[in-house]
């Protein structure tokens, strides 16, 4: 059986696109292995002249999935591997991947809640994992969604995250739009904030267990807001994705 650092060749099954820049692949895998929600795959690219790129990108599927993952890359503007995996990759293409890795950033049903999970542009991903598992498992675990995009039409998954909301039980989405509001939208139109945050955890008492991801400033200040809230820090996992915020 192949270990999670070993490299594979998985096989692109199916493309999605998201939004205007980012795409889920779906990859089929020869040595599919078990994953926890939150957990990531390597990807490396190699040129024919041996030169070689490798990137992370979570598993935005649920543990429940068998065989096959699904990954959801952000094109990035000069983006080396970002731009190939969405530009360039067509379904029944190969590419070298590795894991499942990463046993920090992850939630399975059993570690319960409340949860507060909070994230910045991709850093959806894991927690959309995280998500789709608590649906998979039927969980009722209060949990609460603080989710800050630019647009509308920047968030990702959004059909999804909306029957998530309406078909489960004890799930709250809060969306931010930091760039531009549909007309007639009433709510948060900034950066994360600790006003922002404070409203959004008030119902989930002082120390939910918590996920931050996204770019690392955004991570950054999502962190140090809730800890002016007064949550445990052991109460608070993060995961960086880059250096901008959204
Ligand atoms: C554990 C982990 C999981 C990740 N999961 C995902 C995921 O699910 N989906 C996803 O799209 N990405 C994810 N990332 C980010 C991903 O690994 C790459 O960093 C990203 O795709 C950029 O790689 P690139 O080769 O296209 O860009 P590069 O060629 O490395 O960089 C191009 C330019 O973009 C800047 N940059 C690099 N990363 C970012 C970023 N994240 N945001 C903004 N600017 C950046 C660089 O400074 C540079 O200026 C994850 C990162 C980690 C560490």
């Amino acid at each position: 059986m192949k270990r999670p650092l070993e490299w594979q060749i998985a096989t692109v099954s199916a493309i999605k696109p998201e939004t205007a820049n980012v795409k889920t692949l779906t990859l089929t895998l020869p040595a599919w292995l078990p994953h926890r929600a939150g957990q990531h795959y390597d990807v490396r690219l190699s040129a024919p002249d041996g030169y070689q790129a490798q990137r992370s990108y979570s598993i935005a599927s649920a543990p429940e999935r068998m065989g096959e993952i699904d990954l959801t890359v952000e094109r990035l503007e000069d983006g080396e591997v970002s731009s190939y995996l969405d530009d360039v990759l067509v379904v029944g293409d190969q590419l070298e991947v590795r894991g499942p890795i990463g046993g920090y950033f992850v939630w399975e049903v059993a570690q319960g809640g409340p949860l507060l999970l909070i994230a910045g542009g991709s850093g959806i991903v894991p927690l959309m994992a995280m998500l789709r598992h608590r649906a998979a498992a039927g969980a009722s675990v209060s949990t609460r969604l603080l989710y800050s995009s630019r647009t509308h039409t920047d968030v990702i998954y959004r059909d999804e995250l909306e029957t998530l909301r309406a078909a489960s039980t004890g799930l709250e989405v809060f969306h931010t739009f930091t760039r531009t509001q549909p007309a007639g939208w009433r709510g948060y139109a900034r950066r994360i904030d600790t006003p922002m945050l404070q409203e959004v955890i008030q119902p989930l008492g002082p120390t939910p267990l918590t996920y931050i991801c996204g770019p690392t400033l955004f991570v950054e200040t999502a962190a140090n807001g809730l800890a002016q809230l007064g949550v445990p820090a052991s109460q608070i996992r993060t995961e960086r994705f880059g250096p901008t915020a959204p």
